[in-house]
């Protein structure tokens, strides 16, 4: 085993890990950056990138479908070959992190490829990947840290313990971003971001797809009103909605998989995308030898970011919110924490994030529910986008609506939904003032361009009364 010495060991290379090492790497710093699979992590080989280059193409094929009785006839001839071919190429270079890893060495920090362990403080085991996959096992290289390890691993795809399910040809997230044709029909579990977004894409190039989610609504992360809107959407589009209903039963025949639900009605799919969460590692990355606890589902953190004497967390692992931003938001808190700079310390108000389905969910801080499970004086008001001068314009996939959340008590927004077309841009206003607490009364203030889709924001106040 070959013995090293760094200021900073960054164990997971994704966006956050990436972000961190690179940055603390240019400031000067001895930086060794371990990373099991491919440097950049999950958002540009299996996420957010290539996802979003899916929906951009679906998107374009149901305009395409728009254009009768609005601007005369379009004749679509969908074709997923430019699709996977833009996802290998351009996204992910046929999953080859070559440029990545590049740009982190040419930043001056090294990279190590493996599995690291934390063994005790201060001290990284990392078993070196074989090509292929796996780890060698045996030889291996013991880094140790001046100042501090950072533990930006991530999350998996979860596989809920389903009767039937476990052994069987199942797509995750990674299967799904790697299709290289559209498949016949499609059964996706959970009807969270991850399983609407795919499940659009997919029907929207011709697949049959039913989504089964065990909760009440789709996004159930949502407000109630955002899956009800996803839910009669995709109905119009053919996909078929089972939500309150968890399955109970998976098979796979060899050409097909059966999915029985809870009140036994039986699903039949060519492929079975299971899109009900993210699992952590916490044993795998040795986090007990610091101290924290393995089985627990995130590492607890406090406002720098910092795990134990020494240790720091970022990204998804510390169950703040499992997005990119969050993963690089993270990073420049701890960077600051390291090089002894002032920063101000991570605050979780005004979290924004969106689900890119047509309609875009984008939402911002708390939900009606949940402020009112804060004991907050709450008040609503909601426009609907069809309503608004320039939904009414827009006319066919005009669905959507923004709800306002505030606390009557302060006078600011605790939270916001901005569902329809183009919701995730019309978020960000919406985001800045939660985010900056601007009093409701400014906001009535304010003058909104005539006719945007932000101009709706103005009619939820209105509502709000
Ligand atoms: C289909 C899909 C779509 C998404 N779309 C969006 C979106 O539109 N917007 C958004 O903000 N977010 C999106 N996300 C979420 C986003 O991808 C994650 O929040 C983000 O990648 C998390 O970054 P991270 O830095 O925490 O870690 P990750 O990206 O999970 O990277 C962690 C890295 O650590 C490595 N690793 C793990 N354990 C070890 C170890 N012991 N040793 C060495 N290396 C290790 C892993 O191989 C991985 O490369 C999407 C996710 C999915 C699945």
């Amino acid at each position: 085993m070959s013995e090293h010495e760094f200021d900073v060991i960054v164990i997971g290379m994704g966006p956050g890990g990436e972000d961190l090492a690179g940055r603390l790497a240019q400031a000067g710093l001895a930086v060794a950056g371990v990373e099991s699979r491919l440097v950049g992590g999950e958002c540009p080989f299996f996420g957010c990138v290539p996802s979003k280059m899916m929906i951009r193409a679906a998107n374009l094929l149901a305009e395409a479908g728009r254009v009768a009785g609005m601007a005369g006839r379009a004749a679509v001839e969908p074709s997923w070959q430019p699709v996977a071919r833009r996802i290998r190429d351009e996204a992910t270079d046929d999953w080859d992190d070559t440029v990545a890893a590049d740009r982190f060495t040419g930043k001056g920090g090294q990279l190590f490829r493996g599995t690291g362990r934390i063994i005790g403080p201060g001290q990284v085991r990392v078993d070196r990947a074989r090509p292929g996959g796996g780890s060698d096992g045996g030889g291996g290289d013991l880094l140790r840290a001046r100042r501090g390890i950072v533990i930006a691993t991530g999350t998996e795809p979860a596989v809920p313990p389903i009767p039937g399910l476990a052994g069987t040809p199942l797509w995750t997230n990674r299967e799904a971003i790697r299709a290289t044709q559209v498949p016949e029909s499609l059964i996706v579990l959970g009807g969270g971001a991850v399983g609407v977004e795919l499940a659009q894409v997919f029907a929207r190039f011709g697949a049959r797809v039913s989504v089964v989610e065990a909760l009440a609504k789709l996004v159930p992360l949502e407000e109630p009103e955002a899956g009800d809107l996803l839910a009669s959407v995709f109905r119009a589009g053919g996909i078929g909605v089972r939500t309150g209903v968890a399955a109970s039963q998976v098979s796979h025949d060899g050409g097909s998989f059966r999915v029985t639900l809870a009140g036994g009605e039986v699903l039949t799919g060519s492929e079975l995308l299971v899109a009900t969460g993210r699992r952590t590692r916490l044993a795998e990355v040795g986090a007990g030898a610091v101290g924290i606890d393995e089985s627990a589902r995130a590492i607890p953190v406090d406002e720098r970011m910092r795990a134990a004497p020494g240790v720091w967390a970022i990204g998804d692992i510390v169950g703040h919110g499992a997005f990119t931003h969050m993963s690089v938001y993270h990073a420049g808190i701890v960077i600051a924490d390291i090089l002894g700079q002032e920063h101000h310390a991570a605050e979780y108000h005004a979290v924004p994030r969106v689900t890119f389905t047509d309609p875009e969910i984008g939402s911002v801080g708390l939900s009606e529910a949940q402020a009112r499970d804060q004991g907050l004086d709450v008040r609503t008001g909601v426009a609907q986008v069809p309503a608004t001068a320039r939904g009414w314009i827009h006319k066919a996939g005009n669905g959507g609506f923004i709800k306002l959340v505030q606390d009557a008590g302060s006078g600011v927004l605790v939270g916001a939904t901005s569902a329809g077309p183009v919701g995730g841009e019309v978020l960000s206003m919406l985001t800045l003032a939660v985010h900056a607490r601007v009093p409701v009364q400014r906001l009535r203030e304010m003058i909104y361009a005539y006719p945007t889709f932000h101009r709706g924001v103005e009619d939820a106040l209105t509502a709000m009364g």
